[in-house]
């Protein structure tokens, strides 16, 4: 990594200019991801965020991965972005979830050092050419009124900062306020002005435009964050050990291990909550004013309140989690609290290991407004406003990878839409990144959202292991923000897989003949059927590397690839069967809506009530509109007549 001092003076002296390709506000988890993405495309691009030394921070917990949002880092990996090797690089606990079940819902996960990760980041972005990062907040966008032609159009160009005088052209603004946006913290029955703790909130100029000036929709979520607790005022033998998986799977596919060595790595610890715990929060429930509110807060990420009052009585589980390799704290998972401080200490001291605990800041929630996210494209950009595209928790999602999967995909597309290149999409049936932007865009939220694996329709297709050879290719070939080094690396891991395919498949021989070969293989002898060296590896028992010690000459070339040939070789047969289906959807896919369709009196059989969803979401394909909420199969079948007439 070169040194953070050396890169900040390089941005100091580029703050004059005053006009940008893309403006990205905000350095997040989305906003440095649209940044660095939309300077790999070939933008002229300025990150202005509150503060540099807060970029890429971890506002909440140290951890990267898991379940559905591992899948999303691997994207976002295979389009270039920044988060998987950074977590590669501040990884201090590796481990695959859900590792029981199939490779296809695997989801790799690392516990961070919070302070690595965000050297990290910031080391990437302040050396990424055509980047400037400059440290202010911007209170207002610039807006040309809307076209005569087009009412209701506006067009964004550029922004002003808080100070008032400084405004700066674009053609194009990514928004990635996260939590910041009219922002209010709580703890007990405090409430103050506050996007995280220590920061202030984004100017309330910004909400207000937005919904005064553009007319958008503007909702309102919460979330919550544990106390942090003191490391060695901890009993961590009173807590199960969970050690990490002994050899690290590093999240890029440009590295081969992390740089944690695996005997370096961290554990984590699991202990549950008791009866104490429940009486303390129900004692401290009418000091806690944001517990008390109506606003929707994360379903799968509560706070120990909502746990505690939607399944009482029961032992939750509490992971005491590492904050970093020289950190004196610990990070409780599982334990995020509003209630006021002194009741913070008290509940966290009726968890055995933690009697005696010291409390080094207490937990608190946040409040913020969010834009409804139907009322975007699928490019990310806001449909009544040209060159306006909205990333990360701004959009109602929960996450940094969530966030960060947007964020590329949002800096891509202001990338091109600034240099008057065609936006582009990403389809469910290619990528989770597909999956979350059509979820948000044409289902829209109704509280944080959050990505799992169940939300893809084709997870064996969408599998963490070949994230590279789904994207990077359409990356680097029509997308534009994929680095040629990782296009060589890619095409030469493609070629190699198919090679390895072909030569498993060439080797065709009788059960009987498999069974000379390798005496231990599970198959039946009087099944005298031909099988491939592919049919073979789908037997659970059956790995590359014994094919390979068997068939040397053919098959030893490709043995550093025998995980993935193995996934591959298991999901063959389903894939082979959704080929058809994902076929039919990606027809759907690029059949478009034209955006200016009056529904009302379109002149075909649509319900008054279809007819209203529609108009108010604008799905931009017929394959969005499919997905929406209260539309029939029937009302689909009438559009795709009427699309197919008017095609
Ligand atoms: P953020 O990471 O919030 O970044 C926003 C950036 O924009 C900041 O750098 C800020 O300084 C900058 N900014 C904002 N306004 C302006 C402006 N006007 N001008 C210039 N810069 C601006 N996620 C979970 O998955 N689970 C949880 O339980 C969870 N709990 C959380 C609890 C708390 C208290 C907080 C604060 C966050 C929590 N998160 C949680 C959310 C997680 O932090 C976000 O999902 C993720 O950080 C979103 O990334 P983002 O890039 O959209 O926004």
């Amino acid at each position: 990594m070169v040194s953070l001092s050396s890169l900040l003076s390089k941005h100091v002296s580029h703050l004059a200019r005053h006009q940008y390709d893309v403006i990205v506000v905000g350095g997040g988890h989305a906003g440095t991801e649209a940044g660095a993405a939309a300077a790999r495309v070939g933008a002229e691009t300025l990150l202005v965020t509150q503060k540099i030394h807060t970029i890429g921070a971890l506002s909440c917990n140290p951890s990267l991965g898991g379940v559905g949002k591992g899948q999303l880092v691997k994207e976002v990996d295979a389009l270039d972005g920044l988060c998987g090797r950074a977590g590669d690089w501040a990884g201090i606990h590796f481990s695959i979830l859900n590792r029981r079940k199939g490779p296809a819902v695997w989801g790799p996960r690392a516990q961070l050092d919070r302070q690595r990760y965000r050297e990290f980041i910031q080391s990437e972005l302040l050396s990424t050419p055509r980047l400037t990062v400059l440290e202010g907040s911007v209170e207002e966008l610039l807006i040309t009124e809307p076209n005569p032609e087009e009412p209701g159009h506006h067009r964004v160009t550029g922004i002003r900062l808080a100070n008032g005088s400084h405004s700066i052209s674009a053609r194009s603004v990514v928004l990635t306020t996260g939590t910041f946006l009219s922002g209010s913290l709580f703890v007990g029955q405090t409430t103050s002005p506050g996007g995280r703790i220590g920061d202030a909130p984004s100017s309330a100029g910004l909400s207000h435009m937005m919904r005064e000036k553009l007319g958008l929709r503007i909702g309102r979520l919460r979330t919550g964050t544990p106390p942090r607790i003191v490391k060695d005022s901890v009993d961590l033998s009173l807590a199960k050990l969970h050690p990490p998986d002994s050899h690290p799977t590093p999240f890029s596919f440009l590295n081969t291990h992390t740089r944690c060595k695996p005997e370096e790595q961290l554990p984590c610890h699991l202990t549950f909550t008791t009866p104490g715990v429940e009486r303390v929060v129900r004692e401290s429930l009418h000091l806690n004013c944001h517990i008390q509110q109506d606003t929707k807060g994360p379903r799968y990420c509560p706070s120990i309140e909502s746990r505690v009052l939607r399944f009482p009585g029961r032992n939750h589980q509490v992971w005491l989690e590492p904050e970093g390799v020289t950190s004196d704290l610990l990070y409780p998972q599982g334990l995020s609290m509003t209630m006021p401080p002194d009741m913070q200490l008290r509940l966290i001291r009726e968890i055995p290991p933690m009697h005696r605990a010291e409390i080094h800041m207490p937990g608190y929630g946040v409040q913020y407004d969010f834009v409804c996210p139907t009322q975007l494209s699928p490019a990310l950009q806001v449909k009544s406003t040209q060159g306006l595209f909205l990333a990360g928790q701004i959009n109602g999602t929960t996450g940094y990878e969530e966030a960060a999967a947007q964020g590329l995909w949002a800096g891509v597309n202001a990338a091109r839409w600034a240099l008057s290149m065609p936006t582009v999409a990403l389809s469910r049936t290619e990528s989770y990144i597909g999956v979350l932007i059509d979820d948000l865009v044409s289902r829209g939220v109704t509280e944080p959202y959050r990505m799992f694996t169940s939300r893809a329709e084709f997870r064996t297709h969408l599998r963490p292991d070949n994230a590279d050879l789904r994207l990077t290719l359409k990356g680097f070939e029509e997308v534009g923000c994929v680095s040629s080094l990782r296009h060589q690396e890619t095409l030469r891991v493609r070629n190699s897989l198919q090679d390895a395919l072909t030569a498993l498949q060439a080797l065709t021989l009788s059960t009987a003949n498999w069974k000379k070969k390798l005496p231990g293989i599970p198959i039946s002898e009087t099944k005298s059927t031909l099988m491939t060296g592919i049919d073979l590896l789908q037997y659970s028992d059956v790995t590359f590397e014994m094919l390979a010690s068997a068939f040397p000459e053919s098959l030893s070339p490709y043995v550093k690839f025998s995980q993935r040939l193995k996934i591959e070789a298991v999901y063959k047969p389903h894939c082979d069967l959704n080929k058809k289906e994902i076929e039919r959807i990606q027809r759907e896919e690029n059949m478009s809506l034209p955006q200016d369709i009056d529904y009302f009196s379109l002149p075909v059989s649509l319900s008054q009530e279809v007819r209203e969803i529609l108009d108010k979401v604008r799905p931009s394909t017929l394959g969005a509109a499919t997905r929406l909420e209260g539309i029939t199969p029937a009302a689909v079948v009438n559009l795709l007549n009427y699309v197919r007439i008017t095609e």
